[in-house]
């Protein structure tokens, strides 16, 4: 095996953010704060809502983990409290609520979008209820970058008031229609990790509706420090701002971001092809023209009984063997060993697609010779159509 390894998601620059870097050095900005932050921060609200009539403020953080972490402090999530959450995501949408004392109750995906599912959502709104205790959030995942069912979820959310913190960690450059991921509820989180669609080697930001929200955000996450000349604290407070070196990356970033999404959407599309000729994988897109996803990784459930017994492990090692990297989706949050005492409300949907889901290759910096390389792969593995 010669061949250098084909990442399922790696970092992709642009050539420009080198610059910006250095421009921190230059002005001795190494600090978490400086033009590179404010500068970052006004090039995502200008492209999530400058073509909008919607208005909102972006506060950088350090990570996308951090940024859920204070929408729920925002929001008042205190202990004993329970937070409804998507149950097929990154742990990081849920850690959160236990770092706060909160208990996390999850939630199945439905079929489509593989998110958030509204059915069940209202059943667990209810039940819980009925119970006793009135949940004081619920956590939104546009997985892979494909919009959750907004107009559904929202509908849901006010009619009991709940608010919706929406994870578009991985959903920069999706839209719901034609508004961007991001800008659909008090407060959302964005993520700039290494393998995201854009990238500021770590780091995130959190979403406000007004100026005066991302102001006690950004209040909260630099110690939360009272006005006077010493050092006086009335709140806890947290170190969750984004350095200026960081933020340089990401001016960098934004200015390719939607070079970036045409990129992920052409390997969705160049999964499309493949597969249609092969009987017994679905490549997950769109449910309709309502949504529009970055497609930051591309997913396809294999049903075994139609490859001639070949299953999302079979094609998962034949890839590795081929130094090719796959991933099974996100292991579902109430089958996890850490949560496993949370409640669920589901039907076996998010756990039928951890079984036979299977994330392919989706970086924006493929080759041409790495997609052919992919394709042979896959074709040799689901060896009939060879
Ligand atoms: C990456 C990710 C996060 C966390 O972001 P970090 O910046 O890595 O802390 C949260 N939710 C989802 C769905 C993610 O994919």
């Amino acid at each position: 095996m010669n061949k250098d390894k084909i990442w399922l998601s790696s970092p992709h620059m642009g050539g420009t953010e080198q610059k910006f870097v250095n421009e921190a050095f230059e002005q001795n900005w190494v600090a978490p704060l400086g033009p590179n932050v404010n500068g970052f921060e006004n090039d995502i609200e200008k492209f999530l809502f400058s073509k909008s009539s919607k208005e909102g403020a972006v506060a950088a953080l350090s990570s996308g983990t951090a940024a859920l972490h204070l929408a729920l402090v925002m929001l008042g999530v205190k202990a004993g409290d329970e937070v409804l959450c998507q149950s097929m995501t990154f742990a990081a949408s849920a850690n959160p609520i236990a770092y706060l004392g909160a208990t996390p109750v999850f939630i199945d995906s439905e079929e489509e979008t593989l998110n958030l599912c509204p059915k069940h959502l209202k059943r667990a709104i209810e039940d819980r209820i009925a119970k006793g205790k009135k949940p004081k959030a619920i956590i939104a995942v546009h997985l892979y970058g494909m919009p959750y069912q907004v107009d559904k979820v929202n509908k849901i959310a006010s009619e009991f008031d709940i608010p919706v913190v929406e994870d578009a960690a991985e959903a920069l450059g999706s839209t719901y229609k034609g508004e961007k991921c991001g800008t659909f509820s008090e407060y959302a989180i964005l993520s700039f990790n290494g393998n995201k669609i854009i990238t500021t080697s770590g780091g995130g930001a959190l979403i406000t509706k007004t100026p005066a929200a991302k102001e006690k955000a950004v209040f909260l996450a630099t110690q939360a420090r009272d006005t006077a000349p010493h050092y006086q604290h009335s709140e806890i407070g947290y170190n969750y701002r984004l350095s200026n070196i960081s933020a340089g990356i990401g001016r960098g970033q934004m200015q390719v971001i939607d070079k970036r999404v045409r990129a992920r959407r052409e390997m969705h599309d160049f999964y499309v092809d493949l597969f249609s000729e092969i009987e017994g994988v679905k490549v997950h897109s769109a449910p309709n023209n309502d949504f529009f996803s970055n497609h930051w990784l591309s997913v396809v459930s294999i049903d075994k009984e139609k490859t001639g017994g070949i299953g999302r492990e079979d094609l998962r090692l034949h890839l590795e063997t081929l130094n090719i990297e796959s991933r099974p989706l996100w292991k579902p949050m109430h089958l996890q060993p850490v949560f496993r005492n949370a409640a669920f409300y589901g039907d076996g949907i998010a756990e039928n697609l951890f079984e036979n889901g299977l994330c392919l290759p989706s970086g924006s910096n493929l080759s041409q010779e790495q997609k052919e390389r992919i394709k042979n792969g896959i074709l040799s593995c689901l060896k009939e159509y060879k």
